[in-house]
């Protein structure tokens, strides 16, 4: 049982959590990465592991998704400096950004337009490769290319993939899963948007619908799964194999930013602010960037005032152990894919000696946020993606924020920093709903 009293009468920052304030929580338990690599009881080649099986399954992605043929099979999001937004941001809010602010748009990625694209496509990537070895329909030193001929859609519709999912990580699933000729089933949330339902089913993939939230949509997905053994169920509160997708992104950016020749070291930090649900996405991408940049990256989640998930798991220790509902908070949000009650322990865990900490923003920002960047820059992404800008408006003016900075000797380098809001998704919001969130107003 939780005591919900003794929870928020023990920490400050916990009450204003459950009185739905915006906060920052800063993290007690980050150490310094050469510290936290060792706590964490996992071999980082795995990532080079998952960047290699990508490359390797390029020639087939570029098959199977023409949109992909232009980058050669590599699904890989732009990264864009944003002075325009820096500038209203800084003038609407009246708050300081030092240094750059760059989007990282995963809004854009190819195939499932969101941060999803990442794990979700390397997860069934990676069970395709392992059905087909298993059974001696290809070996490892293929093309897999062939993977695209008819004999292996056949052979791969014998097998079931199942996932629940709010919507992105069902059509990141959905789609790929279908594209390979899988039969997939995704067990939808109530808060799941019609569109992408329409879509996966448009794509071929069996829609579930459930009136209640993410964690009961996984929970009968996984029973279902299980009853079967020809099905594979996609576990997004615990799955290795999607984090490890999130984690190269890391190898990635570093090569952008390489190439734009932004300097990331000792003088010159870097902040990245991810939007967080369950924290598959933003865990695997901190823990990617860790195992690159160091004590030089500083990450954040941000998450919505009304589903602080990971931070009461991670504020209190008790992981999945904790849900919003237990401090009497009803989960309930605009931003599709953060509305997640209960976080993954998984990512807790790890996360606890590496993340810097955790913003919440209220939901009525993220419409302003995705005005503005429009206005600004005539880019579009989901209200949810927008999330990552409350951590770039509040850590330089927050006294919260301002600790952090100078805890960790940051203020004279502040003007060499750059900020990166990770836009994690929005391309595939049809035009008339996105031309609805454009004009919605919550405050
Ligand atoms: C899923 C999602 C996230 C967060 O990812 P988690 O792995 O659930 O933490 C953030 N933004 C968008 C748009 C998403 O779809």
């Amino acid at each position: 049982m939780i005591n919900k009293s003794e929870i928020i009468n023990k920490n400050k920052t916990l009450k204003d959590v459950s009185e739905l304030r915006e906060v920052l929580w800063l993290n007690p338990n980050i150490s310094a990465y050469e510290e936290s690599s060792k706590k964490i009881n996992m071999d980082i080649s795995a990532i080079d592991d998952a960047e290699r099986r990508l490359n390797k399954f390029a020639p087939l992605i570029e098959i199977l998704f023409p949109e992909t043929i232009p980058s050669k099979g590599i699904i890989e999001s732009p990264l864009k400096e944003v002075n325009k937004m820096k500038n209203t941001l800084v003038s609407f809010y009246d708050t300081e950004i030092s240094g750059r602010l760059m989007l990282k748009m995963d809004s854009h990625l190819a195939i499932a337009g969101s941060v999803k694209a990442r794990g979700g496509i390397y997860e069934v990537l990676k069970y395709a490769e392992y059905l087909a070895l298993e059974n001696n329909m290809i070996q490892e030193t293929d093309d897999y290319s062939i993977l695209s001929q008819q004999k292996y859609k056949d052979f791969f519709n014998q097998f079931k993939i199942q996932v629940g999912s709010t919507g992105n990580l069902g059509l990141s699933i959905g789609i790929t899963s279908a594209a390979l000729g899988f039969n997939v089933t995704v067990h939808m949330s109530s808060d799941a948007k019609q569109w992408k339902k329409d879509l996966l089913r448009s794509k071929g993939a069996q829609v579930v619908e459930y009136d209640s939230d993410f964690s009961k949509a996984v929970e009968e997905g996984r029973k279902l799964s299980d009853q079967d053994p020809m099905s594979y169920f996609v576990d997004d509160e615990n799955s290795m194999n999607l984090f490890l997708g999130y984690a190269v992104a890391a190898r990635r950016l570093k090569k952008q930013l390489d190439e734009m020749n932004i300097k990331v070291d000792e003088e010159h930090p870097m902040f990245v602010y991810l939007p967080c649900g369950v924290g598959g996405a933003p865990g695997g991408i901190t823990y990617g960037l860790k195992s690159v940049y160091k004590d030089n990256v500083h990450c954040f989640f941000v998450e919505p005032t009304h589903a602080p998930s990971m931070l009461i798991g991670m504020a209190t220790g008790l992981h999945n152990d904790i849900c919003v509902q237990d401090l009497g908070i009803d989960g309930k949000t605009h931003a599709d894919g953060l509305a997640v009650g209960r976080p993954s322990k998984l990512v807790g865990k790890m996360m606890d000696s590496m993340l810097g900490g955790i913003f919440t923003v209220e939901d009525y920002k993220l419409y302003d946020n995705m005005r503005f960047l429009h206005e600004s820059e005539n880019i579009d992404i989901e209200p949810s993606a927008c999330a990552a800008f409350e951590g770039v408006i509040k850590i330089e003016v927050s006294e919260v924020g301002k600790e952090y900075i100078k805890a960790n000797d940051l203020q004279e380098k502040m003007k060499n920093a750059v900020h990166i809001a990770w836009a994690t998704g929005g391309s595939l919001v049809p035009e008339e709903i996105n031309r609805g969130f454009l004009t919605t107003h919550l405050n």
